[in-house]
């Protein structure tokens, strides 16, 4: 095994060590935020796959699923799903990719359990990935689900990004008036959410994060390196840079690239072979351009879409 080889499995098994802490975990013993009793893996996946028609049970109860170690403000476990370095062969890059940021989003879950049931019989160990297919378990299993975590957070507004205390705030004031849907919480990473894709980027150091949202119908790209022109049917266009957004964080302070995935609608699923081009696409622009050429700080300047910000963002 070379040393390349050796520090990935190494990665691989502290991510493991992680997730057997979980694994074990009493009920209750690692509640996150209100102190409510933390719900198991199995009983999560009944509830989303309860919520959410095009995710199946067994795709979410299937081996590899498990809990993270870390849970919502209602005791709702992170799941991940790893798809470590194969034996014999070097990955290219670590990838990670999350979706359910926003609970009302439900495609952007859906079509994150699509893509693992792709990898699931094609993963050759050209990449390591990590998935997080929902970020925001509280926000998707309200009765009526919500942008929001179960404190009224927006958590891509959370992420303790540059100029956070000096805007965050009032961005939120006088740019959407208040609205609670994009409540940034009262300091970055006062969720418990935040506080664990934070972690784990810092962990696993991701070459690349592709974070799926709905309804915007485009790609955007944050950080370092050179955007997809196109993922499937959704063009590159820049929607705009918010304290507090995962792009804001990862992309321009960790220096990570930071594929925004918005997908066309929330309630309705893309077409498989809408995302099945969605996926090829992505895979094709993570080989051409990832890992960043080491020294290549260039990043991506394109003009914020203001007539986008209107439409979305109500200014
Ligand atoms: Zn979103």
């Amino acid at each position: 095994m070379s040393r390349v080889d050796r520090r990935y499995y190494g990665r691989m098994v502290i991510f493991a060590l992680i997730v057997s802490v979980c694994l074990c975990a009493v009920p209750g013993s690692r509640a996150a935020g209100s102190g409510e009793k933390t719900i198991s893996r199995h009983e999560a996946c009944e509830r989303i796959a309860g919520k959410l028609a095009s995710v199946n049970r067994n795709d979410c109860l299937a081996d590899g699923v498990v809990c993270s170690g870390s849970y919502s403000v209602r005791g709702m476990p992170i799941l991940v799903k790893e798809y470590p370095p194969l034996e014999g062969r070097s990955p290219r890059a670590r990838v990670l990719v999350i979706g359910g940021t926003h609970g009302d989003e439900y495609a952007s879950v859906s079509v994150v359990f699509h893509w693992m049931r792709i990898l699931d019989i094609h993963h050759s160990g050209l990449f390591h990935w990590i998935f997080v297919p929902l970020l925001n378990p509280d926000g998707l299993l309200r009765e009526r689900s919500t942008r929001t975590n179960g404190r009224g957070v927006d958590l891509n507004r959370n992420m303790p990004s540059p100029l956070w205390h000096e805007i965050g705030y009032t961005r939120w004031v006088e740019a959407v008036e208040c609205n609670p849907r994009y409540y940034p919480g009262p300091y970055p990473m006062s969720e418990p959410e935040t506080v664990f894709l934070v972690d784990l980027i810092h962990r696993f150091k991701p070459h690349a994060i592709i974070s799926l949202h709905t309804p915007l119908n485009l790609v955007d790209h944050d950080g370092p390196g050179r955007p997809a022109s196109a993922l499937g049917s959704l063009g590159l266009r820049k929607l705009g840079n918010f304290p507090g957004t995962l792009g804001n964080y990862a992309g321009m302070k960790c220096g990570i690239p930071v594929i925004t995935v918005e997908l066309a609608s929330s309630g309705r699923m893309p077409q498989d072979d809408e995302i099945s081009s969605m996926w090829r696409d992505l895979v094709r622009w993570l080989i051409d351009t990832v890992p960043i050429e080491p020294g290549s700080d260039e990043i991506w300047v394109e003009e914020d879409s203001e007539e986008l910000q209107q439409e979305f963002f109500g200014k």
